[in-house]
């Protein structure tokens, strides 16, 4: 079976079997030559009523960005460093600086942050104009006080990066601002607002976003397996790596010898160490036919 062709069919196959933490889609990100892997765990909870983990909003992000063709111009902060930004204490922030980056080469930063528990914020810098929006898909939220505390931060870790001798963005004045948006309602589609919402500002950007999605029930269960299908059919795979680590090379200290071993429903590979298979066990079931835990 080529599971590059019928994603539709691929898709029920992968939300209906028990979630595993084999590689189903490998994306590319818009840090050249670093892709991104969503794991089938991550792929599931794209299922209507699930709440979105960090990996999958993450490489939708990355998606849209080429879409709208925003690779360039939009620096998409991944969002533990978001987190760090808005929430870290001084010295863990001073770790997290991003140092290779160099702010001057965009126009703009996307993330998203995790905040209370189990709930997503878009946060959103538009360097032209000095606003910095966290965005909140519930609408009990006090957008303007966590926007302002936001540029605060910002402003607090521009100097944190200039002590360390960037001096990108330095000399703007950040503001907090509120831009008005669809809200959620139910108890588990934050992450899909999240990505509608920052989809929106990637495709009008450096204009503002006109955002008049559609949060109903149906919408948002039509929004999550479009979400799952593009990630799917936008995977670049790659039977150079492994589907379990992500790797060509096995993790931790390998043997001299790396062996493989592929599936002989989906045609993944495997390292035989990846999936717990002593040479032993690989000969014997080489003779034989083999199924990967997605496959059997
Ligand atoms: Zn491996
Ligand atoms: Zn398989």
């Amino acid at each position: 079976m080529d599971f590059n062709v019928n994603s539709d069919f691929q898709l029920n196959l992968l939300w209906k079997k028990r979630g595993t933490e084999i590689i189903v889609a490998t994306l590319p990100s818009q840090v050249k030559g670093r892709s991104l892997f969503i794991h089938h765990t991550d792929l599931r909870c794209l299922r209507p009523h699930l709440w979105l983990t960090g990996e999958i909003i993450q490489g939708l992000l990355h998606l849209s960005a080429f879409t709208y063709n925003v690779v360039d111009t939009i620096y998409l902060m991944d969002y533990y460093t978001a987190g760090v930004l808005l929430f870290g204490d001084r010295a863990t922030t001073r770790r997290h600086t991003l140092p290779k980056v160099n702010f001057d080469n965009f126009d703009g930063i996307l993330s998203f942050v995790h905040v209370n528990k189990n709930h997503w914020n878009m946060l959103y810098i538009h360097a032209k104009s000095g606003t910095v929006y966290q965005m909140d898909p519930s609408p009990a939220s006090s957008e303007l006080e966590d926007s302002t505390h936001a540029a605060q931060r910002l402003q607090e870790y521009l100097k944190i990066r200039k002590h360390q001798g960037k001096t990108d963005w330095v000399d703007v004045k950040w503001k907090g601002g509120v831009m008005p948006h669809p809200v959620q309602m139910d108890g588990c589609s934050c992450g899909v607002i999240v990505v509608e919402m920052a989809r929106a500002v990637m495709e009008a950007f450096p204009e503002f976003p006109k955002m008049n999605f559609s949060t109903k029930r149906r919408a948002m269960e039509e929004a999550r397996r479009d979400m799952a299908l593009q990630v799917l059919e936008s995977s670049v795979f790659d039977e150079e790596t492994c589907s379990m680590c992500g790797a060509d090379k096995p993790p931790g200290q390998a043997p001299p010898v790396t062996d493989w071993i592929q599936c002989d429903n989906c045609d993944r590979w495997f390292h035989n160490l990846c999936v717990n298979m002593d040479q032993n066990k690989l000969k014997e079931l080489k003779k034989r036919q083999w199924l990967c835990v997605l496959c059997r």
